[in-house]
């Protein structure tokens, strides 16, 4: 837990994986260190069922992952707290960072490591049944749905991971697909192919999501090519299509592309002098967790230089 003081050499806001690597080595570079996060550590550790894509692990599950991290993280001295950032206000040598429960921390470099949530369809009924069939994370929510029938919606690597984690637990789970074509990896595909339980329908979009006074109980689609509509009755429906990024605090730094991702250079330094941001909240061409740790290394190994100047 975090001391009860205020100011630090650094703060890092965002406890995934980019920043508990860049608590690790800053903290280890002797500087004093203070890991702020809105949730629990882990960040989207938490929302992945199995990894099997992190060097030195064949398989681990998420929130296993995220506690062996957080053990990493703080062994050397790196505080942590709950806060969820509001603001950096930059006052050259040193910022300040307000949080929700109107505490101010002050560092002479801040890392941003936000990260991305996942994006919403933006349908009728997805924000009145979210929790209510209605899911984001299936290794949160898949046990409530043991022998249901589930949809799926994305094409993507995680859409095709969570549903097949998900088929260990429903009835039958459907994959739909806006393209007629999944994007996820050659070798997740095959392995989805060959999942009994799991069923594709292409070139679907969900349209609108219906339910009772209690929980969800059917979905609207439209066929892309046709324009055809139909219904299909289920009992939940887990959302995968993309992600966007954590940076509402941070827009009036002037750091964001049109689209609010963080610029960096290769130091993942901002343009703001001791501002720096990691991981899936940048502008890069890789969103994983082998990307995001290999940022913090560099950014918590940066932050020092910056400081000895
Ligand atoms: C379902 C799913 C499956 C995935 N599977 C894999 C996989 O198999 N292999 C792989 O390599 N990658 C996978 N990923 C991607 C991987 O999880 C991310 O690339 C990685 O977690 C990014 O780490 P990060 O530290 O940049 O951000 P995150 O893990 O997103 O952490 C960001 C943290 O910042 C906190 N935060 C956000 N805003 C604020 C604020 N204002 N104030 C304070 N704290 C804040 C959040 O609470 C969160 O804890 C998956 C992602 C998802 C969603």
């Amino acid at each position: 837990m975090a001391e009860k003081k205020t100011n630090y050499d650094v703060i890092i806001i965002g406890a995934g994986p980019g920043g508990m690597t860049a608590a690790l080595y800053a903290s280890r570079a002797n500087l004093s260190v203070l890991m702020l996060d809105r949730g629990i550590y882990g960040g989207n550790l938490n929302n992945t069922a199995e990894i099997e894509n992190y060097t030195g692990f064949s398989s681990i599950k998420g929130p296993d992952l995220a506690e062996k991290m957080y053990q990493g993280a703080t062994q050397f001295g790196a505080n942590y707290a709950y806060g969820g950032v509001t603001a950096i206000e930059d006052g050259g040598e040193w910022k300040t960072v307000t949080t929700d429960m109107d505490e101010q921390f002050r560092a002479r470099a801040v890392i941003i490591a936000t990260g991305a949530s996942q994006r919403h369809l933006g349908v009728p009924g997805e924000e009145e049944f979210s929790g209510r069939g209605v899911s984001y994370c299936a290794v949160c929510d898949g046990a409530f749905f043991k022998d249901k029938q589930l949809i799926v919606v994305g094409g993507g690597d995680s859409a095709v991971e969570e549903g097949m984690y998900l088929t260990q637990l429903a009835a039958s789970v459907t994959l739909v697909v806006r393209k007629d074509h999944l994007r996820a990896q050659p070798l997740l595909q095959d392995r989805a192919k060959k999942d009994p339980k799991l069923k594709f329908l292409f070139s679907h979009s969900v349209t609108s999501i219906d339910g009772d006074d209690v929980k969800v109980n059917g979905v609207h689609l439209v066929n892309n090519e046709t324009g055809d509509k139909s219904t299909m009755p289920i009992d939940g429906l887990f959302i995968y299509v993309g992600s966007v990024p954590m940076t509402k605090p941070f827009e009036s730094l002037g750091i964001l592309d049109d689209q609010g991702w963080v610029i960096t250079d290769q130091k993942m330094a901002t343009k703001v002098p001791g501002i720096y941001a990691i991981g899936d909240v940048r502008q890069t061409p890789l969103r994983q967790i082998a990307t995001a740790v290999g940022d913090g290394a560099i950014a918590g190994q940066e932050v020092y230089h910056y400081l000895q100047k």
